[in-house]
């Protein structure tokens, strides 16, 4: 795939796909963005990226169609239609490349590519992990279920978002990987927030806490790269209101899909069955649109 002549279309352009789009675009892809919000679509275009009307011009005549949608329901309508409205994979010619990296169900995500392939067209799971950070940086860590050729063919474009790239298997389990994560993720960030919290309320400077912890046996992502703690680290959400990052609704649908998958499979998974309970009655509270790591609330001391 040379990358100075693969057209490539982007769909999706909020916290994550603009940053992804960016990087591509610096890399010398020819892109072609898509979002349905004119916020979202102005922040590409001011880095250069060019912008088409709808999802469709994007994808016409593109050889790989990247999707960076919110859930389960975005990415099958923008694929497969709805309420009477084509899809586009009615539009794509055979052999176009689809890089799905929404983190959705593994079910729709091989409901598409088996749909999909009956026009030619090859589908991959590709959700990633590493926050907005990793979307700016290009560090991002790509779990892919491909088949391997598919995989090869979309391996360059991945290394120029992310560092580590991952073959979980066949389609889907990219996204049985991702709800693993997510689903750990969501315990770690309410374990970080209640021992952080405890020490606040016996008068400890959280950045000392944290500190502590983090060279100590409760190291973890959560609080070393995400801490959700006002102040403690400048550059994390915390620390800007929980505004941008990994919203509460997204990880309330992540922990939602965990369950679902752990129904199926019969799981016991009772530590992710709390975490999807207390994200739920955060987003209740009317946190949903807040940085995940705002769930500090439920246990924060007021005042
Ligand atoms: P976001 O809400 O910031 O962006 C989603 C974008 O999709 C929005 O700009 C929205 O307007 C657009 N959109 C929705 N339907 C569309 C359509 N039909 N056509 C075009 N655009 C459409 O979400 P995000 O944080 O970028 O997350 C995207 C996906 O990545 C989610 O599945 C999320 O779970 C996953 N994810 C997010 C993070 C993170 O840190 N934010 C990390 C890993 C994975």
């Amino acid at each position: 795939m040379q990358n100075k002549i693969t057209t490539v279309a982007f769909i999706g352009l909020g916290n994550m796909g603009g940053p992804m789009a960016i990087n591509l675009h610096k890399a010398g892809y020819a892109v072609r963005a898509f979002d349905l919000s004119p916020d979202a679509c102005d922040k590409v275009k001011s880095a250069g990226v060019p912008v088409s009307a709808t999802a469709l011009d994007a994808a016409l005549g593109a050889s790989v169609v990247i999707s960076m949608l919110p859930a389960s329901q975005h990415v099958e309508a923008l694929y497969l239609g709805r309420a009477g409205e084509e899809g586009l994979l009615e539009k794509l010619s055979s052999g176009t490349l689809v890089i799905d990296s929404s983190t959705i169900s593994a079910s729709s995500a091989i409901k598409v590519a088996q749909v999909a392939a009956t026009r030619g067209v090859q589908v991959i799971d590709a959700p990633v992990s590493g926050g907005t950070g990793g979307a700016i940086a290009g560090s991002l860590t790509f779990m892919v279920g491909a088949a391997a050729a598919d995989l090869e063919r979309a391996r360059p474009l991945l290394e120029k978002m992310g560092q580590n790239i991952f073959h979980a298997g066949a389609v889907g389990a990219g996204q049985t990987a991702k709800i693993c994560n997510n689903m750990l993720l969501g315990i770690l960030m309410i374990g970080t927030s209640e021992a952080l919290a405890l020490g606040a309320a016996n008068g400890l400077d959280p950045k000392v806490l944290s500190e502590i912890m983090r060279r100590s046996s409760g190291g973890n992502w959560a609080l070393e790269k995400y801490n959700p703690m006002p102040g403690v680290m400048e550059t994390a959400p915390a620390s800007k209101g929980y505004a941008g990052g990994f919203g509460t609704d997204l990880m309330l649908k992540d922990l939602g899909l965990a369950q679902e998958n752990a129904t199926t499979v019969r799981a016991a998974t009772p530590l992710g069955g709390l975490a999807r309970s207390l994200y739920a009655a955060h987003s209740l509270a009317g946190h949903g649109a807040l940085d995940f790591s705002s769930v500090i609330k439920l246990v924060q001391r007021k005042g």
